[in-house]
């Protein structure tokens, strides 16, 4: 970890000297890039902040940050960083993965997450599709996308993560665009003020395996309207929306569950209690 005792922070504080291995052109270091001055702009001190992946290609991020990180197994990194804020309240958890990684093999771990409200902020880099894996269809493809490795698409609903936050009891749920820079900074920041599980669903284009996804530089827009602590009013606005949305859809004050750590155990105290 670089040294941080200067006083003026940049994006560049935050990044670390590993080169990312994205395809040119990926969604994916627009996103890595609005967190970076996300975290400049909080002036958070790096050691503060640990970033926790699962695994896919937007699950790499924790090697591109000068921060802590872990990238953890598919589909495992909410679990995992639970344990880390449980241990270390005093840490901003960052959660960071693809759709598949955390809809699909971690679709479990996300609802429960939402319900639990730990104060952590869970970006999704979201393209519709598993990338590292050679572009099968997600959660989040749509039905009748048709691809090698799905010819006649999937015929399959997609999965609709804002919804699904709303209902399971996220307190804080946006949608961002990767190539709006300053739209998507302003949501991390925000995201990572909001004291409880704030999810940033981003759509991010995978340009080799989705490339009429860069058409989304068109289409997305941002909404212009101020964030809703009612649930039926984001309902609305969730369900209401053709998926092209960028902004805050709901934001509330709801109890923040953080278990205690007052009891301090030694390893060879934890040995004696599991023993068998
Ligand atoms: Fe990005 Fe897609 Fe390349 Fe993965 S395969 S790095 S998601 S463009
Ligand atoms: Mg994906």
């Amino acid at each position: 970890m670089k040294d941080q005792s200067h006083e003026a922070l940049t994006a560049k504080d935050y990044l670390s000297d590993v080169h990312p291995i994205w395809c040119p052109g990926c969604g994916h270091f627009f996103i890595l890039r609005a967190l970076a001055k996300a975290l400049a702009w909080l002036r958070i001190p790096n050691e503060q902040i640990a970033v926790v992946s699962g695994i896919g290609c937007s699950s790499r991020i924790p090697a591109y940050l000068n921060t802590y990180g872990f990238h953890g197994l598919h589909g495992r990194a909410l679990p995992l960083a639970a344990g880390l804020k449980t241990s270390r309240p005093d840490m901003h958890v960052i959660v960071a993965g693809g759709d598949g990684d955390g809809y699909s093999i971690g679709g479990n771990h996300f609802l429960h997450a939402c319900r639990r409200n730990m104060d952590m902020t869970y970006i999704v880099m979201d393209n519709e599709v598993y990338g590292m894996t050679k572009g099968q269809p997600s959660p989040t493809t749509e039905p009748d996308w048709e691809a090698k490795l799905a010819p006649h698409g999937t015929g399959i609903r997609t999965f609709n993560p804002l919804g699904i936050a709303l209902a399971s009891g996220a307190s804080f749920i946006a949608r961002g665009f990767a190539g709006d820079q300053n739209g998507l900074t302003k949501l991390i920041v925000d995201a990572i003020e909001h004291k409880g599980f704030s999810l940033v669903e981003v759509k991010s284009p995978c340009v080799t395996f989705r490339p009429e996804e860069k058409e989304w530089q068109k289409t997305m827009r941002r909404m212009n309207i101020e964030p809703t602590a009612d649930v039926i009013e984001a309902a609305q606005r969730i369900h209401g929306s053709d998926g092209l949305d960028t902004g805050i859809f709901y934001r509330a004050e709801h109890a923040v569950y953080q278990p205690g750590t007052s009891e301090e155990k030694s390893m060879a105290d934890l040995e004696k209690e599991f023993e068998v």
